[in-house]
């Protein structure tokens, strides 16, 4: 392949938007930094006369790009049209408009020739990205000895769009190239949170170097700390928080020095104080309140939180409201725009990675917690390390795997955890708490089923699916949500404790595992079914019922059994499928 391509996010969003979601064919110019493979610029051909199989450039482009080009510092390196499915690769039409093209762009060193089909069902190539429901695959032509030749391109996509958002940082428009000094940098007006208006410019190696930050009023740049040991994503974000710490740490001194020197009898110096002193020890005035309810020793424990949907993100929240110091938080997910309405993201978060978003949550709640992030499945992160470095597991994933996989390391390792799960519609729900001595989750939830099953309401299996939580993507209402996450976020508070502590959420929990009744099911509807078939005796049900299971353990079980039988979770290897197939084919 020839030398790699690098494409800004926002370029690859609008050539989406324009060309990957209309059938073709559409089509537009790409323009990038001088002397440099880095397309940041993207002009549609709304005009142009196309056809289902056809996209010819409109006269309005070809002026379009000469503005530009006179415009700002931005440079012609392309164009970017459509093709039908099925054929993802220049047609020769095209390949003889290239050679005209080079022959018409003498500085063009390579023209670029990205071909967008929607084909999505076929594996992607090197050359290739996923464009939302398109895919776009680069090709580019260089000068030979005999005409030219053609070639795919590797891409590299610049996240400058989402590590702005990451950031907080709202740019007025796409960075557009300008010239400072004989350099191109691609220029931006945003609003920088704590700072307000500034101009932020990007080099041409962004983001491996930090941008420069001009605030609008100030003396000259801002200072980012620039830490290319953090993923690329989350570089700007950290900078940012580190700068806004550094400033809120200044005015903090100013505010302490000026209250020396003015004295305490001064109009609002008692709010201010408050203020400052929040700033200074939030945890402390975290306890402030819950004195007896929970131990400030939350401030040192750990917990994992395996999926940061609706019910994980909401425990995040939670916990560190409640004081927990640290967190590690896994999810390989994206927040999207539907995520808004029911769990604890805003419309700020869309587009960012969940476990990321959740970190950001939980540092404005509280600024001196210890946040680990992890954009990835449970099978590509470590988890015999991570559960070992937490007191306690949250798993609030609806993936039925992640969850036995996540509850075996978790029991295996001595630590309690809690697994919160939703029925059909969030209309009902259920917590199951593991630790030592208890039921583990595959044997609470298999247990459970079959016990139901027992009772004669064949409708159990079907209209619940006890225990793999599977549901919990389905719309239902948020208060529903949060009503089974709540509890287990009690219960993941009390685990946080231990046994002996002399606090009300240490007597909460413990008293459960004491009790062996650590398989809770909850009903939201008047009348929930379970209650109403199978507790009908029962006095005084309405909604919002509760019913603590003792489960029992399999003595032959790999994860809670005997303790010479059990399995090391770290042991465990996905079956070759391939191999697994060669033998088969061989019988
Ligand atoms: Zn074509
Ligand atoms: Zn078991």
């Amino acid at each position: 392949m020839l030398t790699p391509v690098r494409v800004a996010d926002f370029v690859l969003d609008a050539i989406a938007a324009r060309v990957g979601a209309v059938e073709p064919e559409q089509g537009g110019a790409l323009l990038g930094l001088p002397g440099s493979d880095y397309v940041t610029e993207f002009i549609h051909d709304a005009d142009a006369a196309t056809t289902g199989t056809r996209y010819q450039n409109t006269d309005w482009l070809i002026a379009a790009i000469g503005a530009r080009e006179a415009a700002t510092a931005a440079r012609f390196k392309g164009i970017v049209h459509s093709h039908p499915r099925g054929m993802p690769v220049p047609s020769s039409q095209d390949q003889a408009e290239y050679a005209e093209s080079l022959r018409l762009n003498p500085l063009l060193a390579r023209y670029l020739a990205p071909i967008v089909t929607h084909d999505v069902d076929t594996p992607l190539a090197g050359h290739e990205i996923r464009l939302g429901p398109a895919r776009i695959s680069f090709y580019g032509a260089e000068r030979a000895a005999d005409g030219f030749v053609l070639a795919p391109v590797r891409p590299v996509v610049v996240p400058v769009a989402r590590m702005l958002r990451r950031a907080g940082i709202r740019p007025e428009g796409d960075p557009a190239a300008i010239d400072v000094e004989g350099a191109t940098l691609l220029a931006t007006q945003a609003q920088l949170p704590g700072f307000g208006a500034v101009t932020l410019l990007l080099g041409a190696d962004f983001p491996a170097t930090a941008p420069i930050v001009l605030p609008e009023h100030g003396d000259g740049p801002l200072a980012l700390g620039w830490d290319l040991g953090v993923p690329a994503v989350e570089r700007l974000a950290r900078a940012v928080r580190t700068l806004r710490r550094g400033r809120a740490r200044d005015r903090e001194e100013r505010d302490a020095s000026h209250r020396d020197g003015a004295g305490a009898d001064e109009a609002g110096t008692e709010e201010q104080g408050a203020v400052a002193a929040a700033r200074r020890d939030p945890v402390r005035l975290l306890f402030a309140r819950t004195e007896g309810i929970l131990s400030p020793t939350l401030a040192d424990r750990s917990v994992l939180i395996a999926g940061a949907g609706s019910v994980g993100s909401y425990m995040a929240e939670v916990l560190a409201r409640s004081g927990v110091g640290a967190f590690t938080i896994v999810d390989p997910d994206e927040v999207e725009a539907v995520n808004v309405g029911r769990s604890a993201y805003r419309v700020a978060d869309v587009g960012l990675g969940k476990a990321f978003a959740a970190a950001e949550i939980v540092l404005a709640i509280n600024p001196s917690a210890r946040v680990g992030v992890h954009a990835a499945r449970h099978e590509d992160v470590d988890l015999a390390a991570l559960v070992a470095e937490a007191d306690v597991v949250v798993v609030a994933t609806d993936d039925p795997q992640a969850q036995a996989r996540v509850g075996h390391f978790a029991y295996w390792a001595g630590r309690p955890a809690v697994f919160p799960g939703l029925y059909q519609g969030a209309q009902g729900g259920e917590v199951i708490i593991t630790a030592e001595g208890s039921a583990c989750f595959a044997c609470a939830t298999g247990g459970v089923r079959a016990d139901l099953e027992e009772t004669g309401s064949n409708e159990v299996a079907a209209r619940t699916d006890y225990g793999t939580g599977r549901l919990i993507a389905e719309p239902g209402l948020l208060t529903d949500v949060h009503h089974v996450a709540a509890i287990a976020a009690k219960a993941a508070l009390g685990l946080l404790h231990s046994p002996d502590d002399d606090v009300t959420a240490a007597r909460f929990a413990h008293g459960i595992l004491k009790a062996g009744t650590t398989y809770a099911v909850f009903g939201h509807e008047p009348d929930y079914w379970i209650f109403a078939e199978l507790m009908r005796a029962a006095p005084a049900q309405y909604a919002y019922q509760s019913l603590w299971l003792t489960v029992a353990g399999r003595s032959d079980c790999p994860v809670c059994g005997e303790p010479a039988g059990r399995t090391d979770p770290s042991a465990y290897k996905e079956p070759d499928v391939d191999f697994i197939r060669t033998l088969r084919d061989g019988e």
